[in-house]
């Protein structure tokens, strides 16, 4: 029998690439997304597949899945900036009620279940780089306290449901991870870039471009993400590459890649965005024996392939 493994998000950016790696490891994959930043295209070749299922259907609602289900694997929830400050009721439902359904489940089912959390619990970050006993600054009723929140009572919620019920879970705190299959148009900084680029414009940096992110390939995070969910270690680990730079000379790289024939221009920059950030993967490292392995000149120029293969039409779209 095919191990069952329920993901949610499974038609977003990372929900697809987990499908696809757990479809390929044998599994039984059922995706559940109700396509709010989501996109079927993302997973309409897995569609002829007798071990791949898709439910349109919004985790803030009741879930019935049919059947047994070993896995749980919590990933719907708006994730840049532009779609959570557009939608932030939603957001901050998904990450209270969506979280609370999936864990719901996974105690009626004996699943184990691991959920997405985000770098973003540590706010705008005192301590650098972040390691997991960090607690984090982030301010509640600024704009990006939707999603951060939302993830901090996901994580906390989390915690309750493996301590009172026994839920069998895991805590991954994803890092900014970049790759085939983001919108074009979602406003995060690569595909923004790369945006401009493709249609000639010149490329937005926020503020003087000294705040830093370090950025990670999907395949990677994928590989961290399976080695997770398959250790018995229940408390959060961060998952992201710890290869720091600045969104300066980060811009600086994508323009290289795409030709160089903009210009990079500077906005100001929005409300509560963090200055710095870079994950402390020692963790990971000893407990999962987990490491990045594309480097960033290397996932750079596999996503921008990817980008290049879009439709002008899809160049052209701007974020909503
Ligand atoms: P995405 O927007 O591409 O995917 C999210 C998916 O969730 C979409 O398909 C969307 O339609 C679906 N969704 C949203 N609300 C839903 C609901 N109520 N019911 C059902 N489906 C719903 O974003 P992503 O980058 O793939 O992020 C996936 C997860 O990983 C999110 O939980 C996000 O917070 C987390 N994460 C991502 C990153 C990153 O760098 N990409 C970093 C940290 C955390």
């Amino acid at each position: 029998m095919k191990k069952r493994i329920l993901i949610t998000g499974g038609a977003g950016f990372l929900g697809s690439h987990l499908c696809d790696r757990f479809i390929a490891e044998g599994y039984h994959v059922i995706a559940m997304d109700n396509l709010i930043t989501g996109d079927l295209k993302n997973i309409e070749h897995l569609f002829k597949l007798e071990h791949f299922e898709f439910y349109h259907h919004d985790v803030t609602k009741f879930i019935h899945v049919p059947g047994e289900l070993d896995y749980i694997l919590h990933f719907a929830s708006p994730a840049s900036p532009i779609d959570y400050l557009k939608i932030p009721i939603q957001t901050l439902k998904v990450g209270a009620m969506g979280t609370h359904n999936c864990l719901g489940l996974a105690k009626a089912k004996s699943a184990r279940i691991l959920v997405a959390s985000t770098s973003e619990v540590y706010g705008d970050p005192l301590v650098h780089p972040q390691t997991e006993e960090y607690w984090g600054n982030v301010n509640p009723v600024g704009p990006r306290g939707v999603y951060d929140e939302a993830k901090r009572y996901m994580e906390s919620i989390t915690m309750a449901y493996h301590t009172f019920h026994g839920v069998d879970t895991r805590i991954i705190r994803i890092f900014n991870t970049y790759g085939p299959r983001m919108r074009l148009n979602d406003g995060r900084a690569l595909p923004a870039f790369i945006g401009q680029a493709l249609r000639g414009e010149d490329m937005t940096v926020f503020g003087d471009g000294s705040q830093t992110r370090s950025f990670c390939y999907v395949s990677d995070l994928v590989e961290g993400i399976y080695r997770l969910l398959l250790s018995d270690y229940s408390l959060p680990v961060n998952i992201g590459n710890p290869d720091e730079i600045s969104l300066k000379d980060f811009a600086e790289e994508v323009l290289q890649l795409t030709g160089g024939k903009v210009n990079i221009i500077y906005k100001p920059l929005p409300a509560d965005d963090p200055k710095q950030r870079k994950p402390d993967i020692t963790k990971a490292r000893n407990i999962l024996g987990w490491a990045p392995l594309i480097g960033r000149k290397e996932g750079l120029a596999k996503t921008y392939d990817y980008f290049k293969t879009l439709s002008s039409e899809e160049w052209s779209k701007q974020p909503k």
